[in-house]
């Protein structure tokens, strides 16, 4: 089995669409490609838990939107990330 076909540009496609998703805005079909995606892309799991509770936070302060800011960091955490699969 070789697990190192992990290809990081579908993480970055999937990042651009991950605050719709967590909108709602998203139609059935990506939301599984979204949900399957980060059941085997532990970096994008943890991305995505980390996004949720920063919407939350925002929703506290009725700031709904991320701050830019906080995106372009994730994008640059998945681009530095290593090759290396988490695989044990
Ligand atoms: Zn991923």
């Amino acid at each position: 089995m070789n697990k190192d076909e992990h290809d990081h540009k579908h993480c970055l496609e999937l990042f651009e669409k991950l605050s719709e998703y967590l909108d709602n805005e998203l139609d059935e079909v990506t939301c599984q490609g979204i949900e399957k995606h980060v059941k085997e892309c532990v970096p994008c799991f943890v991305c995505l838990q980390t996004l949720k509770r920063t919407i939350d936070l925002c929703k506290q302060t009725e700031n709904r939107s991320v701050p830019k800011d906080f995106s372009e960091k994730l994008k640059e955490a998945i681009q530095n990330m290593p090759k290396s699969p988490s695989a044990r």
